[in-house]
């Protein structure tokens, strides 16, 4: 019997062990309705690039330290509930999966009244290109991490809306707020929330509900952007410092008065950026 077991014993412990890829999420496996989630996969001998597929969402994963890196967020509105939580290996096949829950969040609504000018052909094509401009500069996604420190705030605090509150625009739902609004002076300092790379420094035709604006990729698919300026302060290309002015606050493009428009991009998606900074003091 005792030789038994130990023949048993020697023939288990000389199976091939499996690749078990652990995969890490933080803070947790609930996700408030436009907050952020970090993942972090030990890879454990599976090969990578790995993905992640989640809500319709396919994200790639960055290596780091020798683990892969990605970070979540999922619009203001997604359904709450469960959702899979998918790791892809390189040929496809699922390394690992998690359930994930997302969590409802209470918002308020806004009504602003704003008339859009009428505009020729000419200006609205002048607006689409400067559109397309903002679509791949929020979408930015650089290997490199620029930043090492956790992330902050633009401006001093003073906020007039909050990301995601429900817009109306003369009375007709456009969609909830992706970012957060700042009642700042005219003329005021606007500061880099992190370290990162100008990708758009850019004074935006007068129509343009933007304003100028200037958009700075963080790296790790993390962008922010800054709109209404009254002037910028970078060149695109240019290493900003976290900290380092960007702009002066203004009131350029649909805006009601001086403020700053800050927006905070998780691979391309817009995400709550004030959750982000604290967040951020987690990693
Ligand atoms: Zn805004």
């Amino acid at each position: 019997m005792r030789l038994l077991f130990s023949a048993l014993a020697a023939l288990l412990l000389s199976q091939p062990v499996l690749a078990a890829p652990e995969l890490r999420l933080q803070p947790g496996s609930e996700l408030p309705q436009g907050q952020q989630m970090r993942i972090s996969l030990n890879p454990d001998g599976a090969t990578g690039p790995f993905k992640a597929t989640v809500a319709g969402k396919t994200i790639e994963l960055f290596e780091k330290d020798g683990a892969y890196v990605a970070y979540l967020a999922l619009p203001s509105d997604q359904k709450p509930g469960g959702y899979t939580l998918n790791i892809l290996d390189a040929e496809g096949k699922s390394a690992v999966s998690q359930k994930i829950e997302v969590k409802p969040v209470a918002r308020s609504s806004q009504n602003i009244r704003f008339y859009s000018p009428n505009l020729t052909p000419a200006q609205k094509k002048q607006l689409d290109a400067e559109e397309a401009l903002v679509d791949i500069a929020r979408s930015s996604r650089t290997e490199e991490q620029y930043w090492t420190e956790p992330f902050m705030l633009p401006v001093p605090q003073r906020i007039s809306a909050v990301y995601g509150i429900r817009r109306f625009l003369n009375g007709k739902y456009n969609g909830y707020h992706g970012g957060v609004d700042f009642l700042t002076p005219m003329g005021f300092p606007i500061k880099a929330t992190n370290a990162g790379r100008v990708t758009l420094a850019r004074y935006f035709a007068p129509y343009n509900s933007n304003g100028n604006l200037v958009f700075l990729d963080h790296g790790h698919g993390i962008t922010s952007v800054y709109l209404h300026l009254s002037k910028i302060l970078v060149k695109e290309g240019q290493i900003v410092k976290k900290g380092e002015p960007v702009g002066l606050c203004g009131s350029t493009g649909r805006s009601t008065g001086p403020h700053l428009h800050w927006g905070l991009y998780v691979n391309g998606q817009n995400t709550d950026g004030l959750g982000w900074v604290k967040f951020s003091q987690s990693f």
